[in-house]
């Protein structure tokens, strides 16, 4: 009776804080893989307890739905102690293979979200190795190939970030990383697999596109091409260069939602004061500066069409700190929008999309 006593105890203070039981070790290597496929209808029934204990706590639970990780840097207590503090639900988090300096050998997948869902199936959505350098920008053919057939064995609801058109981030222009400056034509062959691969299975995939004149006609191609693809367009309203991009404007965008009811966004951008180095621009072009609001076109937008705008944190392996300012700022964006918009873009949206349901 006392050691049940005194282990009641002890789970009970465990529990204290936090809204999931906590991973029971930092490191992801201290965890076996889950079994695969994965077990999606028994993972959302965790999911949507959480969801529903952190409504119970007077909080929007807000749904990541863009973020990838570096396996070997990746702390689990920390992430899991933010995540229940801020009130996020759950991150769909994207392994990074990162580069193969070492055995110079070219890996195309990683099976790191499987120790993630052994370690902590409450707080994360199995996502598809993210679409970076240098796998998927040496061999994109072949690294949607190896994509499309592990996702289907291992029954990912979701695919991660491919980066067809990616300027360096600000943290790669520091480190003088030139070659993460990636132009993989959308409607070239691994584009036109990754496409096709959505539009039959209905798996939403996400795409890190900036925006430039000449790259929209060829999206527009491929929306037409594959309507019944689910693509999630990275970055709402980050523009780098204006010079090159007078054509994306909150209408411009309103037409492409008219125009292909498949096509998403996702809000992971900088807060209204960041500026992008290179081109010495706010890239976060949503934001009023003066107000610290959304312009007010854009609010609009969004409340038109809540249902295609998700929340998200653009966590990367090489910024795994970020996580409380992320939280932060799209906790900033949901203030310019109606009660009923904050809950739909917050959690909703992703729900509907990921799993075709209503929550
Ligand atoms: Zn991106």
């Amino acid at each position: 009776m006392k050691i049940f006593s005194f282990v009641m105890v002890f789970i009970l203070a465990l529990c204290a804080d936090s809204i999931s039981p906590l991973p029971t070790a930092n490191a992801l290597s201290s965890f076996e893989k889950s079994s695969i496929p994965f077990d999606i209808p028994t993972l959302k029934i965790l999911w949507k307890e959480r969801i529903e204990a952190i409504r119970a706590k007077g909080m929007i639970p807000l749904i990541d739905v863009e973020s990838s990780f570096n396996p070997s840097k990746f702390d689990l207590i920390d992430y899991a102690k933010i995540m229940d503090d801020k009130g996020v639900a759950l991150i769909a988090f994207s392994p990074q293979i990162g580069d193969n300096a070492y055995t110079k050998a070219l890996k195309l997948w990683h099976d790191a979200s499987r120790q993630l869902i052994h370690a902590d199936a409450a707080r994360y959505v199995p996502t598809s190795t993210a679409g970076i350098y240098p796998a998927w920008t040496s061999e994109p053919k072949a690294f949607i190939n190896e994509t499309i057939k592990q996702v289907e064995k291992q029954h990912y609801p979701l695919l991660g970030e491919f980066e067809f058109r990616h300027y360096l981030s600000p943290r790669q222009v520091k480190r003088n990383e030139y070659y993460r400056d990636i132009s993989i034509p959308i409607d070239s062959e691994a584009g036109h697999l990754l496409f096709d691969f959505a539009e039959k299975t209905g798996i939403a995939f996400q795409i890190h596109y900036e925006v430039e004149d000449t790259l929209l006609e060829p999206l527009e191609k491929m929306l037409n091409a594959y309507p019944h693809a689910k693509v999630i367009w990275c970055h709402l309203a980050q523009i780098r260069y204006s010079d090159r991009a007078k054509q994306y404007t909150s209408a411009f965008v309103r037409g492409l939602l008219e125009r292909h009811p498949n096509l998403y966004f996702d809000l992971a951008f900088g807060d209204k004061d960041s500026i992008y180095k290179p081109s010495g621009e706010h890239h976060s072009t949503i934001w009023d500066r003066s107000s610290g609001q959304l312009k007010s076109e854009w609010a609009q937008l969004l409340e038109d069409y809540p249902y295609h705008f998700l929340s998200a944190f653009d966590i990367g392996g090489d910024r795994h700190d970020e996580l409380s300012e992320k939280i932060h700022v799209s906790r900033e964006v949901l203030k310019s929008l109606s009660p009923k918009t904050q809950e739909i873009i917050a959690y909703k949206a992703f729900w509907k999309l990921v799993f075709n349901e209503e929550i």
